[in-house]
């Protein structure tokens, strides 16, 4: 019997945090990965562990050009699409970047996917775009209004797809992420993400600076969490699951206190030291709301997830590979 042609994915922003994880993960369950990525803030060393892997194709091109998202969705069954200029604070320092490659580069990518007759279009979409909504826990169908050139971009995303979905038959799907944090993602920069900025500076035992209080909460979302949504969304053959978005999360909330009192302590299995370094609180963040929760009620009902990993879980995975690796 001949066997069936493996599918391919296009991932795009392949070379950045959840990127990277999605083409390796999705190599391993044999499938073909294309990557688009012009390494904006995504990194080559990210595809160290599976570039020279005959079923991975990297293309390094830009979304924000038609002809490179054409170059791409050719041949592919699914696109995933991840690239974006994330973080809020450089939304606010430069909203022009920002919206050319998250509404415009998305707007190509969805042309390009439609015209390509793609399966299924799935996007990184962002709790975010529940705003200045103060409900807890965020349901899909409730948001608020946006607090930042960013979750504007990340709802326009939402519209597109929704639009792209009713009018031309492309089936999508988005996915809201809450707080991703996992192995591979940045540490360094002006717009690095809390875990890893935290996490590098205790092994250098400098004093991590807290927003606030610390009494802010977030639903801190383990990678391969993502990962298992990603591919949910991907398969699934429930026709009331596509065309819509959902929270993509652990479903509990920790705060930021409690996030550091974690790391300290997983951290000083390493280095003892670790679990006398000082935290510093600094003034609240511009654009930061002081809870998010979501409800995962939605995507457990229609695509059957099931999250793997607690923030705990997640922290300690995150932490051993952070040890490892910097
Ligand atoms: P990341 O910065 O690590 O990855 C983004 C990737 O997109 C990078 O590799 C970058 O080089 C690439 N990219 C940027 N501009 C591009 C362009 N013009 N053309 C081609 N590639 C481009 O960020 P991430 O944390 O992996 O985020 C992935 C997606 O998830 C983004 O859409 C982000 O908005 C969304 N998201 C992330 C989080 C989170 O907590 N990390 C939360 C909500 C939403």
């Amino acid at each position: 019997m001949k066997a069936e042609p493996l599918k391919t994915i296009l991932i795009t922003g392949g070379a950045g945090f959840i990127g990277s994880n999605l083409c390796e993960y999705f190599l391993s369950k044999e499938y073909k990965v294309v990557c688009l990525d012009n390494f904006a803030t995504g990194y080559r060393h990210n595809l160290d562990d599976f570039i020279s892997n005959n079923n991975f194709r990297l293309i390094v091109g830009d979304i924000r050009n038609l002809s490179d998202c054409q170059k791409a969705v050719s041949g592919v069954d699914y696109v995933l699409h991840q690239a974006a200029l994330g973080s809020v604070p450089r939304s606010i320092v430069d909203p022009i970047a920002t919206n050319e490659v998250n509404v415009s580069g998305f707007l190509n990518m969805l042309v390009a996917s439609r015209d390509a007759k793609v399966k299924r279009f799935v996007y990184a979409a962002s709790s975010s775009t529940y705003g200045d909504s103060q409900d807890l826990p965020k349901l899909e169908d409730t948001i608020g209004k946006p607090l930042s050139p960013y979750a504007i971009t990340k709802y326009v995303n939402e519209l597109y797809a929704d639009i792209f979905s009713r009018t031309y038959g492309l089936e999508t799907i988005g996915l809201r992420y809450f707080n991703v944090f996992g192995r591979k993602q940045d540490p360094k920069g002006a717009y690095a993400a809390v875990i890893p900025k935290f996490v590098m500076q205790l092994m250098q035992l400098e004093s991590p600076v807290i927003n606030g209080d610390g009494n802010y909460s977030r639903d801190f979302t383990y990678i391969d969490n993502v990962i298992q949504m990603n591919e949910l969304a991907m398969i699934s053959q429930n026709p009331s699951a596509i065309n819509t978005v959902y929270n993509t999360a652990f479903g509990d909330r920790n705060t930021l206190n409690e996030l550091v009192g974690f790391l300290k302590e997983f951290l000083a299995e390493y280095d003892s030291r670790i679990a006398d370094v000082a935290i510093v609180h600094g003034k609240n963040r511009v654009g930061d709301i002081p809870h998010s929760l979501a409800s995962i009620d939605k995507a457990k009902k229609l695509l059957n997830y099931n999250p793997k990993y607690s923030m705990q879980e997640g922290l300690k995975d995150a932490i051993d590979w952070y040890w490892k690796n910097m």
